[in-house]
Parts: C-alpha cells; sequence; structure tokens
C-alpha cells in the first residue's frame, strides 16, 4: 500500500458524538502499533446538527466527499426531539447502504468473559458467531400496492425480489467467510416450508454455491426454529447467513442475548471495494444518556477494529491491529474499568483510554 488509507469519521447525533473519539483514540494507537497508515477527515454533516443548520442531512456533494473514501467510520444518527427519525436515517445512514451498495451487513455476536448474559448458564466460549444479512434487497421493497382501500375487501400485498446476482453474492460472502474460519461452518436461514417462492429458491442457491466449498459444513434452517436455537443453542454457530428481514431479526436478537447493546459493532461491507464500506455501532444516539460522558464505547472501538481488519482484507498489518483491539477489549471487560451498563461508575473517556493503553 503506498498510500495511507482513507478514513471519514462521522461522530453524528447524541452518544455517536462522545464514542468517536475514543473509537479514533485505539483505531489510531493500533495503526501506530503496527505500521498501518491512516488518514482521517472528521466530516460534521450526515448529523442533525447539521440538519438544524442546513435543513438537509448531507451536503449535495456528499458522494463525491466520500467517494474516495476506503472506509467510513460511524457514530451514531438521529435525533428524534428535533428531527423525525425517518428524515435523519433516510438522509444520511441509508444512502450510504444504498449508494455504495454496501449489500453485507456484518455483526459479531461473542460473549466476554465479565460480562452478564441474559441466557442462564453460558459461559463465554458458548456464544461466538457471526451474522451476514443481506442488506439491499430480498423482503424490503416498496413493491405492491393496496386494492380496495378502506373497505371491506382492502388487499394488501407486498413484493420481495430476490435476484440470483444479489443472493449469490452474499453466500458467496458467507461461504468464504465460513472457509477462513477454524470451524468451517455456515447455516442459512431459511422458511422454505412457508414461504413457498423465494425461500426454496433461495435454499437451491446456497446448494449450488456450496459445491464450490466442499469444506464448509452447511446447515438450513427454518428462521423460526433458528431463531430458538440462537436462545437455546448459541453454541452451534459459526456462520450465519440470511435475507434482509431474517438477517434484520437476527442481528438484533444475537447481540441481545451477548449482554449490553453497549458491545455490539457492525461493518455495511462493499466487499468488492468499490466504495467505501461503513463501520458503527449496531447501537444508535441514546438520547437518555448523552451529554454525561457515560455511553459505553466499546461498540464504537470493535467497529474500529473490524475496519482495520477489512482495510487489509483481513490479513497482515490489519488482522494484527484487530486482533490486539479486541485483546485490549477483553482485557478491559474482564478486569474493568466498567461504565455504567456494565455495572460500573467509569467514563467513556476512562474505558477508551483504558483499551487503548492495552493495544
Ligand atoms: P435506533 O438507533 O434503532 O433508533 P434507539 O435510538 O431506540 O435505537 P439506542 O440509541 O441504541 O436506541 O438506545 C437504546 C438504549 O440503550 C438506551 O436506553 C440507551 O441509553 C442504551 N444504550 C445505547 N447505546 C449505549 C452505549 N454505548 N452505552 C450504554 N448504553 C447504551
Ligand atoms: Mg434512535
Amino acid at each position: 500500500m503506498s498510500r495511507p488509507y482513507r478514513i471519514a469519521l462521522i461522530p453524528g447525533d447524541g452518544i455517536g458524538k462522545e464514542v468517536a473519539p475514543e473509537g479514533l483514540r485505539a483505531v489510531r494507537r493500533a495503526a501506530e502499533r503496527f505500521g498501518l497508515a491512516l488518514e482521517f477527515t472528521e466530516i460534521g454533516w450526515a448529523s442533525c446538527d447539521y440538519y438544524r443548520q442546513h435543513g438537509t442531512m448531507m451536503p449535495d456533494d456528499w458522494k463525491q466527499q466520500l467517494a474516495g473514501m476506503d472506509a467510513i467510520y460511524f457514530g451514531a444518527v438521529g435525533w428524534p426531539a428535533t428531527v423525525p427519525d425517518n428524515v435523519s436515517l433516510w438522509g444520511s445512514l441509508l444512502k450510504f447502504r444504498r449508494e455504495f451498495d454496501q449489500y453485507v451487513n456484518l455483526r459479531p455476536v461473542r460473549l466476554f468473559d465479565g460480562v452478564p448474559c441474559p441466557l442462564a448458564g453460558r459461559k463465554p466460549g458458548d456464544l461466538d458467531y457471526l451474522i451476514v444479512r443481506e442488506n439491499t434487497e430480498g423482503e424490503y421493497t416498496n413493491l405492491g400496492g393496496t386494492m380496495f382501500a378502506g373497505t371491506e375487501r382492502e388487499i394488501v400485498i407486498q413484493e420481495s425480489v430476490f435476484s440470483r446476482h444479489g443472493t449469490d453474492r452474499v453466500l458467496k460472502f458467507a461461504f468464504e467467510l465460513a472457509a477462513s474460519r477454524a470451524r468451517r461452518h455456515l447455516t442459512v436461514a431459511t422458511k422454505s416450508n412457508g414461504v413457498a417462492i423465494s425461500m426454496p429458491w433461495w435454499d437451491s442457491r446456497a446448494d449450488e454455491m456450496a459445491k464450490a466449498y466442499p469444506q464448509v459444513a452447511v446447515d438450513k434452517q427454518h428462521i423460526d426454529i433458528l431463531s430458538a436455537r440462537f436462545v437455546l443453542q448459541p453454541q452451534r454457530f459459526d456462520v450465519v447467513v440470511a435475507s434482509n428481514l431474517f438477517g434484520d431479526i437476527l442481528s438484533d436478537l444475537g447481540p441481545a442475548t451477548a449482554g449490553t447493546i453497549g458491545l455490539a459493532p457492525s461493518a455495511n461491507l462493499n466487499p468488492e471495494r468499490r466504495f467505501p464500506s461503513l463501520f458503527e455501532p449496531v447501537h444508535g444516539s441514546a438520547p437518555d444518556i448523552y451529554g454525561r460522558n457515560v455511553a459505553n464505547p466499546i461498540a464504537m472501538i470493535w467497529s474500529g477494529a473490524l475496519m482495520l481488519d477489512f482495510l487489509t482484507g483481513g490479513q497482515g498489518a490489519g488482522r494484527a491491529a484487530h486482533d490486539a483491539i479486541v485483546r485490549a477489549i477483553e482485557t478491559v471487560l474482564r478486569e474493568g474499568p466498567r461504565t455504567p451498563d456494565l455495572g460500573g461508575s467509569a467514563s467513556t473517556t476512562e474505558l477508551g483510554e483504558a483499551v487503548a493503553a492495552l493495544i
């Protein structure tokens, strides 16, 4: 790599503005230690503060400004007291997803030592898997309509769209990911016993893709029992791939079973790198705790680790930086300091400094 990786840092709203500096601190520290050259551009738009001044979430040339970036490191967006959530979300994050073709939503789920688990009797090794959600098509469309509206005969139709291109590319990503892991196990979420057209076809695409990955063990599971197993038998899972709707549900359920929302990271990926990928905590802007410096910064920091790993294709300095950040997170969760959501009284800054010092 002859030039530095270019990263747009967008803190956004609420606690996004509090956790972003801690994410930056950890990422910079790890990059320094492993010799990764990074160039950050801090961006104030894609926020409700910007909206209040300009009546829009982003400047007209947002796409040109971001297109040359390798990654977007994002805090959180939304300030419902002044800007409706659909305006702030559709005006920023969802535009990135669509325009930058971030068709993979990746969420690691892992139970750490020292974090209370809502599932009874679970120990850290029991929850350690990755959810791959299709992020651009499937059940989330605006195709359909209403007939005989407002009458007794009212009929509503909502279409799903599964393209071969869109399905195969997310399946391929999931198979590659599973093949790169020690367990080489892939769960394919389906509902081919009830959703009679799209889901049997989705299964057939998975069967087709599986032929190219004989080393990966494939387990097709209906979404209902799969959800139950997230709770009852989480140790079954390694990589899980799901359509947009099923993945949306699983990717909230999974992290919720692993403790506080303040820990869960996510990546919105354009794996071919034609466009920047986006890395952000799963949590939102949390207006209820903003301004007190008590937000847990670990989800943001862990998202930064995913970013470094992705930038270098899961190898070399980026992988080493990722691993060092995750090890530092493990230590802090085990030994403290702890923010209030983890039962402690440490501040966002103290936690961020503790992680950075351990990297
Ligand atoms: P969305 O982003 O989907 O609109 P939301 O705004 O409803 O979600 P969040 O902002 O994620 O929800 O907050 C949900 C709850 O979790 C709030 O009570 C918030 O205080 C808490 N929370 C969220 N993030 C953190 C964090 N990093 N540390 C501590 N608590 C958090
Ligand atoms: Mg919100």
